[in-house]
Order: C-alpha cells, then sequence, then structure tokens
C-alpha cells in the first residue's frame, strides 16, 4: 500500500472513493486484446498519461469515475478504452437496437476530436462510431443512427433532437461519458445533461471528467454517479 501511495503521489494523482483499484504503470498491466493493444501502438502512446494509470483500471473494473485532470492529459483515452472493452465484452453486439456507449461533449468541435480518437480504437474492434452535432445535416445523422452504431459521441442539444426524433433508443445503453463537464455547464447544458441521464438506464458505468471541478459540476457529479471514485491529477482550480 505505501508503494502505492508513492506511486500516486510521483504522478500528483489523488484518489477518493471506496476500495480503489490500483494505479498501473504500462498499458500491459490492463490485459488489452491483441487488437486494442495493436491500436494503442499504432498511436504511438508508449506509456499511459497520469490520469491513464489511474483511470484506466477504474473504468475497467466497472466502476464510475470522475475524473480531473487539466487539457491535454489524454483524458479522452482513459474513458475510450474502457468503453471499448465495455463493448467487446457484451454477449451479443447486433441483436436490440441503439449505442452501448454515449458520450457527451460540450462543442462540435470537441465532439468530433472524440469521434476521430474513438474510431482509431474502435475500427480494429468492428465498433461503430456515430458522431451526433449541431453545423451538419440532421438528416444525415439520423440516417447514419438508423445504420446502426455502438458508440454515439454528440453534443447535447442535437443529441435531444435525435432522441426526440425516434433517430435513436437509449435502451442499449449502459456506458456514459459527461466529457468537458465544466464547459458543458458554462455553456448551460445542465438541463440538457440531466434530460440525457434520466433516459439511461441507472445501471450504466457513468464517467465525468473535467478539466475544473466547481461545486456545481461536483453537485451533479454525486446526483448522477454510484460510489465513484475521483480521480485528480496536478493542480487543479475549483
Ligand atoms: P484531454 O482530453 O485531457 O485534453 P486528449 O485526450 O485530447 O487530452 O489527449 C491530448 C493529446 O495527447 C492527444 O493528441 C492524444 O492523442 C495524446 N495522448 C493521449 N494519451 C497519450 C499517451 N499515453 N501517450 C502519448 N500521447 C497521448
Ligand atoms: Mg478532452
Amino acid at each position: 500500500q505505501q508503494d502505492v501511495d508513492d506511486y500516486r503521489k510521483s504522478l500528483a494523482i489523488r484518489v477518493s472513493g471506496f476500495d480503489v483499484p490500483k494505479p498501473i504503470k504500462v498499458f500491459k498491466d490492463c490485459a488489452f486484446s491483441t487488437a486494442l493493444m495493436k491500436a494503442i501502438t499504432k498511436q504511438g502512446y508508449e506509456k499511459p498519461t497520469a490520469i491513464q494509470c489511474q483511470a484506466l483500471p477504474v473504468g475497467l473494473s466497472g466502476r464510475d469515475i470522475i475524473g480531473i485532470a487539466k487539457t491535454g492529459s489524454g483524458k479522452t483515452a482513459a474513458f475510450v478504452l474502457p468503453m471499448i472493452v465495455h463493448i467487446m465484452d457484451q454477449p451479443e453486439l447486433t441483436k436490440e437496437e441503439g449505442p452501448i456507449g454515449v458520450i457527451c461533449a460540450p462543442t462540435r468541435e470537441l465532439a468530433h476530436q472524440i469521434f476521430l480518437e474513438a474510431k482509431k480504437f474502435a475500427k480494429l474492434n468492428g465498433i461503430r462510431v456515430a458522431a451526433v452535432y449541431g453545423g451538419m445535416s440532421k438528416l444525415d445523422q439520423f440516417k447514419e443512427l438508423k445504420a446502426g452504431c455502438e458508440i454515439v459521441v454528440a453534443t447535447p442539444g442535437r443529441l435531444i433532437d435525435l432522441l426526440k426524433m425516434k433517430a435513436l433508443t437509449m435502451m442499449k445503453a449502459t456506458y456514459l461519458v459527461l466529457d468537458e463537464a465544466d464547459r458543458m455547464f458554462d455553456l448551460g447544458f445542465e438541463p440538457q445533461i440531466r434530460s440525457i441521464v434520466g433516459q439511461i438506464r441507472p445501471d450504466r458505468q457513468t464517467l465525468l471528467f473535467s478539466a475544473t471541478m466547481p461545486y456545481k459540476v461536483e453537485k451533479l457529479a454525486r446526483e448522477i454517479l454510484s460510489d465513484p471514485v475521483r480521480v485528480a491529477v496536478g493542480e487543479v482550480g475549483s
């Protein structure tokens, strides 16, 4: 335990929560499939970043996460890799309709970046990723969702529009990510986030990531996550 504490300290990782899984040192510690390891290597990722060292084992264990780390620290892979494993673990991929993983981000640019990163890891595993955000044809996105996907990356407003149009159902969704939660609050998306969360089954795994953790964001996290592990890296403002 002292070793684990020292290792966390060396990476400026602070954790809280019940029974927190140990941080990893190398990607191999996660026992990823060969295909996923290949994708990680292909990305040029030699070793996990600090947030990845702690968030990957927590996410892979099925726990909810409140993740706080500054921009550029590798948060995307920290939630996408466990999402891919979660999807690959599902007994049947195509029986029912709708995505298994849902990722919400505040802006179309961020949603698009996550979409690109998710696709790199998803493709080798035959997992389909759809991106839905404003500024692009709603009809095209409607059709793409109807064609089927396992992961959807969305801005909150557009996702709600498409849910109303019945372009997708979230019946099968069991892994929800709220990325850049602080910015979603700043942009006034709290009602949309609450609406989306309310449409996803309560036994889901929920991961909330943010560069900062103002009180109102932490409060929402505590409401919609179950028994989360909180992982904070470095100096973070509140
Ligand atoms: P954040 O969401 O925390 O701002 P990103 O997930 O967008 O950060 O990652 C920032 C950059 O770092 C991206 O270009 C990403 O491909 C790269 N990256 C992520 N993880 C690693 C890693 N383990 N090794 C090297 N580069 C990485
Ligand atoms: Mg990010």
